[in-house]
């Protein structure tokens, strides 16, 4: 093997949404398979959810709506969240983000979004003034769901997260009665104000712990596996990769896979976190270069040119090695590059 084998478990995926199903009944529950799925492969996991009996799925833009279209055939819902042009997309279903996008997509179906805290997309406070007093642009669409977003659901004490519920309540009374829908992955450990007719989790689909602080709820679903392709005896002193970083403090074996940041192992792990093999955590040191990465085994004598390192599953997920480069999992997983191998195993 000389690139890395990425293993996604599709029957982890599909029981991670039947979790958040039970957990947000009676509301339905959607998956969010924006960014290729979170990097996982957005095809794969839509058939997966879809097979289990999953009806709406959300990405971001419409190529990516095309592709799950395609893959999972004319019946459920396929939203792209950042909108497209009247007419562009027919099998899809946008989400209206201002009174613009509701007019312009009259006669047209749609996704009604109400900004309650986020500041991004969706119709602002005096667009809803508006639309309140005048629904008319509402009776010429067919608005499939009313959906806002929640800015703070990873905070469960945060302040925001009851003013959203609240807003969102208060707006979506002053407005013809729609379907609602609410809760990120997070929002559906919220509690029952955050209950809607449709959840829209992402994150905790791949295996992310939407509760930060507390044991993650969901099951794994990534492994990640590099293979040495070079042992290097060096002597004490000697130094390891760009900048000379790490520097060894006694005769060292040094294991250099293939890994690096164009592979999404992100350059801010630079000397941190480990790889395991042979059941031992081998110390990830130096600098992460370009496509390769190097680890300490001197304590591992059995490893072996071409046996492979786990750097992410079950010893050490997306979010510890977030942790230890100062970011979210979400961006771990989107990171992951094109130039491994793809296994899925099958739901
Ligand atoms: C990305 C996104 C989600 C999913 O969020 P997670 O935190 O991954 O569950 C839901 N709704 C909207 C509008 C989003 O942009």
């Amino acid at each position: 093997m000389e690139q890395g084998l990425l293993t996604v478990d599709l029957g982890a995926v599909v029981r991670n949404w039947r979790r958040l199903c039970e957990r947000h009944a009676p509301g339905a529950v959607a998956a969010v398979v924006k960014a290729d799925g979170y990097g996982l492969g957005a095809v794969p996991v839509a058939q997966a959810l879809h097979a289990a009996g999953c009806a709406h799925f959300f990405v971001a833009h419409p190529a990516e709506g095309e592709a799950v279209r395609d893959a999972i055939g004319p019946l459920p819902m396929v939203a792209v969240l950042n909108g497209f042009a009247p007419g562009a997309h027919p099998r899809l279903t946008p989400v209206l983000n201002s009174l613009d996008d509701l007019r312009a997509h009259a006669g047209g179906e749609g996704l009604l979004h109400l900004d309650t805290g986020m500041s991004r997309l969706g119709l602002d406070a005096s667009e809803l003034d508006a639309l309140a007093a005048d629904p008319t642009p509402m009776a010429a669409l067919r608005l499939r769901y009313v959906m806002t977003h929640l800015a703070c659901a990873d905070e469960a004490s945060h302040i925001l997260n009851g003013l959203q519920a609240e807003r969102f309540a208060t707006a979506c009374a002053r407005l013809p009665t729609l379907p609602r829908s609410l809760a990120n992955s997070s929002g559906l450990f919220l509690g029952a104000q955050f209950v809607s007719d449709l959840a829209r989790p992402g994150c905790a689909l791949y295996g992310i712990n939407p509760i930060p602080g507390q044991p993650n709820p969901m099951e794994a679903v990534v492994r990640l596996e590099v293979p040495i392709l070079q042992l290097r005896d060096i002597p004490a002193g000697a130094t390891v990769g760009y900048g000379a970083g790490w520097t060894a403090a006694r005769p060292t074996r040094i294991a250099t896979v293939a890994l690096g940041y164009a592979d999404g192992w992100l350059r801010a792990q630079s000397g941190q976190g480990f790889g395991v093999l042979h059941g031992q955590r081998a110390p990830l040191v130096g600098r992460v270069s370009m496509d390769l990465t190097t680890y300490d085994v001197t304590d591992i004598p059995a490893a072996q040119v071409g046996e492979t390192v786990e750097v992410l599953g079950p010893a050490q997920d997306a979010d510890a090695v977030a942790a230890l480069a100062g970011t979210i999992g979400y961006e771990v997983l989107t990171s992951l590059g094109a130039r491994y191998t793809r296994r899925y195993l099958p739901a």
